[in-house]
This record gives C-alpha cells, sequence and structure tokens, in this order.
C-alpha cells in the first residue's frame, strides 16, 4: 500500500515540477492532470493482468513479478493456492489408497448412483457378475444382472435381507452362490454388496449330513439292538436260540462303539496341538506293528476259507533299522495300520497284500500299500476321504468297518505334512501311499529288503 502512495505521488511531484517548468502554473496544473492519469491507466493495466491470471487459474501462468498492492495480492493468491492444491493431491492419495483398499476386498463391491448407473465396481464384483468397469461404466444395474430373483429384490424398497444368487462362472461341476445386499447412502445412492458363499453354503450341507450320518449310524445298531432285547424280554427261547441272539447283540454293541471311537479319534485330532517335528519315531516299530495286527485281521477274516492272504511287508537291514519318521507315533501307527487293515478287510482271501517303505530323490519316502482286491471306481477317488463315505457299504459292514478310516488316515497325514495318493484300477486292486515330506524323515543308512510272510490259516 505504501509503495502504492510513493509512486502515486512521485508521479504527481514529476508531472507538476515538468508542467510548471514547461508552462507555469497551468503546466503544473496539466502536467499534474497528466500524470494522475497516466498512473490511473498503468494501475488498470496491472489489474487487468492480474484478472487474466485470475481466469486462468494457473500458477505458473503469471508473468514476471509485479510490486505494491497487486503484487502482494497476486503472491498471497498463489501461496493459497498452491495450498489448496497439496491439499487436494493429498485427499486424491486417500480416495486412492481407499479405493485400492477396496479394490482388493474378498467382497464385491459396486457403486451406484441415485438412478441406478454402475458408478465404480471392484475385481470382486467383476469376477462374481461378469461385469467389465471400462465397459459397463455408467450402466444400469438392472440391465447387467439379470436373474429374476434379483430384479424382484432389486425392486422392492425394503433390502435389510440379502438375496442369494448363481455366480456368474457357477457350472453344474462348481456351483458359485453368491449372497447379495443393497445399502443406501447419500442421496438415494447405492451400495451393492456381494459375498461368496458357496464354501460356507457346502460347510453347512457337509455338517447337516453328518449329523445325518452320526444319526443313522448310531441308530440302525441301536434298532437292531432293541429289537433283540425285546424278544429276549417276550419270547421263550432256547438256550441256543438266546445265545445266538446275544452274539448279534455283541455285534452290534461292538460296532456302536468303533463309530463313537471313530469319531473321538476325529475330534482329538482336530483339537490336539500338531505333532512335534523333533520325536522320532522308528519306521520298523510302525511297519511291524502293522505285519502283526494285519496278519492277525488276515487270519481273522479268512479263517474258514481255502486259501489266505499273501501278505509282504518290507524288513530293515539288520544293524541300521528302516529310518524314522518325525511325529506322533500313536497317530502315526493309527494312519499305517488303518491303509494295511483295509487292504486285508477288501481283498479277497486268494489276493495278495504288499507294504512297502521306500526313499525318494529328494530326500522324502513314501508308505504304501498295495492289494489286488476289487479296486475302486475312479469316480468314488475324490470323496473317499470324506466321513463315513464307503464305496462297498455290506463289505464295510461285514468286517467292522465304520467309514471313518481313511479320513482319520488323511487327518493324520495332514498333521504329518504328509499327503495320501490313492491309486486304484477297478478289478485290478489299489495301492494308497503315504507321502512323506524330507522335513518329517531321516534315513538309516540303506535298508528294505523285502520278505514274503505268507499268513498261516
Ligand atoms: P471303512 O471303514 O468303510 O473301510 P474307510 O474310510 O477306511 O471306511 O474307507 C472308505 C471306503 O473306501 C471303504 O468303504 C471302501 O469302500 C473303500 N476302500 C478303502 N480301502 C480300500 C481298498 N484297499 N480296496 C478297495 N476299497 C477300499
Amino acid at each position: 500500500m505504501v509503495w502504492r502512495i510513493v509512486v502515486f505521488l512521485w508521479s504527481q511531484a514529476l508531472g507538476l515540477f515538468l508542467g510548471w517548468w514547461y508552462a507555469d502554473a497551468w503546466g503544473a496544473a496539466i502536467g499534474g492532470a497528466l500524470a494522475g492519469w497516466c498512473w490511473f491507466i498503468g494501475d488498470l493495466w496491472r489489474g487487468a493482468r492480474v484478472l487474466r491470471w485470475f481466469r486462468t487459474g494457473d500458477l505458473e501462468a503469471f508473468p514476471g513479478p509485479m510490486r505494491g498492492l497487486w503484487g502482494e495480492s497476486i503472491d498471497r493468491v498463489r501461496r493459497l493456492l498452491r495450498d489448496l492444491h497439496l491439499q487436494i493431491k493429498e485427499r486424491d492419495r486417500r480416495l486412492e489408497d481407499v479405493f485400492a483398499a477396496l479394490q482388493v476386498s474378498p467382497n464385491g463391491l459396486v457403486l451406484l448412483d441415485a438412478e441406478g448407473h454402475i458408478e465404480w465396481c471392484n475385481r470382486t464384483a467383476c469376477n462374481h457378475f461378469g461385469f467389465d468397469i471400462e465397459r459397463d461404466r455408467m450402466q444400469l444395474l438392472g440391465n447387467l444382472v439379470r436373474d429374476p430373483e434379483f430384479t424382484v429384490y432389486y425392486a422392492q424398497r425394503d433390502h435389510t435381507k440379502d438375496v442369494l444368487l448363481q455366480g456368474r462362472s457357477s457350472t453344474p461341476a462348481r456351483p458359485v452362490r453368491l449372497s447379495v445386499q443393497l445399502y443406501t447412502y447419500g442421496e438415494g445412492r447405492k451400495l451393492m454388496l456381494s459375498r461368496d458363499i458357496t464354501a460356507l453354503e457346502q460347510t453347512d450341507a457337509m455338517r447337516s449330513d453328518f449329523v445325518a450320518n452320526v444319526s443313522h449310524e448310531i441308530r440302525t445298531p441301536l434298532t437292531v439292538l432293541s429289537g433283540f432285547v425285546e424278544t429276549l424280554q417276550t419270547l421263550r427261547l432256547s438256550d441256543e436260540e438266546r445265545a445266538r441272539y446275544l452274539s448279534l447283540m455283541a455285534q452290534q454293541a461292538t460296532r456302536m462303539q468303533s463309530v463313537v471311537q471313530g469319531l473321538l479319534t476325529l475330534s482329538r485330532l482336530e483339537g490336539s496341538p500338531l505333532p512335534s517335528k523333533s520325536d522320532w519315531v522308528p519306521i520298523q516299530v510302525l511297519v511291524q506293528q502293522c505285519a502283526d495286527e494285519g496278519q492277525a485281521l488276515s487270519h481273522l477274516l479268512t479263517r474258514n476259507q481255502p486259501r489266505h492272504h499273501t501278505m509282504v511287508f518290507p524288513l530293515p537291514a539288520p544293524a541300521q533299522g528302516m529310518g524314522e519318521i518325525a511325529g506322533a507315533q500313536t497317530e502315526l501307527q493309527s494312519a499305517l495300520s488303518n491303509l494295511v487293515s483295509n487292504a486285508v478287510r477288501y481283498t479277497p482271501a486268494s489276493g495278495s497284500i504288499e507294504v512297502d517303505w521306500r526313499w525318494l530323490d529328494d530326500g522324502g519316502a513314501v508308505f504304501s500299500v498295495r492289494d489286488t482286491g476289487p479296486g475302486i471306481d475312479p469316480k468314488h477317488l475324490p470323496r473317499l476321504t470324506e466321513r463315513f463315505y464307503r464305496v462297498d457299504r455290506s463289505r464295510s459292514r461285514e468286517t467292522g468297518g465304520t467309514g471313518l478310516g481313511l479320513a482319520i488316515v488323511k487327518h493324520v497325514l495332514q498333521r504329518h505334512d504328509a499327503t495320501l495318493e490313492i491309486d486304484s484300477t477297478p478289478g485290478r486292486g489299489s495301492t494308497f501311499s503315504a507321502h512323506f515330506p524330507a522335513s518329517r524323515v531321516r534315513k538309516p543308512g540303506t535298508s528294505t529288503v523285502l520278505a514274503q510272510t505268507p499268513v498261516a490259516a
């Protein structure tokens, strides 16, 4: 402001002096007026430059420095604009962060305007509904999601509950189920949230199947038992008949016991801490126990038959043993024995069962049980380790199976970082192999000489 007054006074003084010098008092008056007009026009011109700059709003556009009132105004506006730009940049960055976070959300998110046009959606929503955000931006949602259930849901006012739809990539073999819900916000805008609930529905179905299976497995022997009890209570039976009924009752009780035992084993496996990686179990001990149990079972099952299983087990080199597995001995024993007992139970008496333990190049090892039993149709293989899943229900029952054996095997192996592989050809036999990683096994040196041990009747 001071600069402005100084310039004005200087221009007046100069005008007066030049006017006086040129034509005395009149000259001074005209000189002063001319100087005032020049100052005014110069000021107007500077003001016009500033106004032009305001209109462009471009920080860099103002050419050269300017002093005085206009100069200071420019500096202040420029500083304000710079702060504003920084704030906007910061806000943009935060908004981008928010959108990036929404982009990786496992749930689908679609932002709709008040008319139902898609303004934005994340990748998950694109997968769920088959949207292409570049192509479908500002398209009406109702035109793109055409499931009749959704159309009804979208048209109604109440969106407090979700609607269940098929995902766009759903096929009969791999169904995809979505839970979709609309939320209103702002001035009539909507957020559509979609969740993939396929796994949740499958778990629910598995849980109710499991409860139904357990009830069935327990109820059947219970019904038979109570039938026998009633018979014993109401009928006069000979000693022979009574003994036969009691033996059948004992069988049913054993069956129930096995089912409960299997379920308890599974729940213990689920609830207990993972097996240690530093407790080493000699493979020789596990194999020996498998051989003892397998031969005893074979003996029991084939006692009335003319031929018996031929069973082959690996024998350790006398001094070194067969190596060791890190883990829980009881769990490993139950898993490996289960594979052997299945082979014995499902292989006809004339068949053979070969158990093998071999080292792999990567340092891991495989325990395998090969039989010449009936084999398994490939369509059953993916479900074989499900609880209570049986291919041959009657053979399973006859031989004391519960349908829980392979579920236990799979669980135990998982807990030991191992995997179960099943290779089977219907009519030719099956091979069940437990693959242990190098981190879980250690070699003793060389071992494994095969010895044939046909089971005597
Ligand atoms: P189960 O107690 O009925 O034997 P498992 O879980 O051990 O139950 O096995 C599931 C099903 O897999 C069995 O019912 C049987 O049909 C099939 N299975 C298992 N092992 C063999 C095998 N070695 N040979 C043929 N089928 C087998």
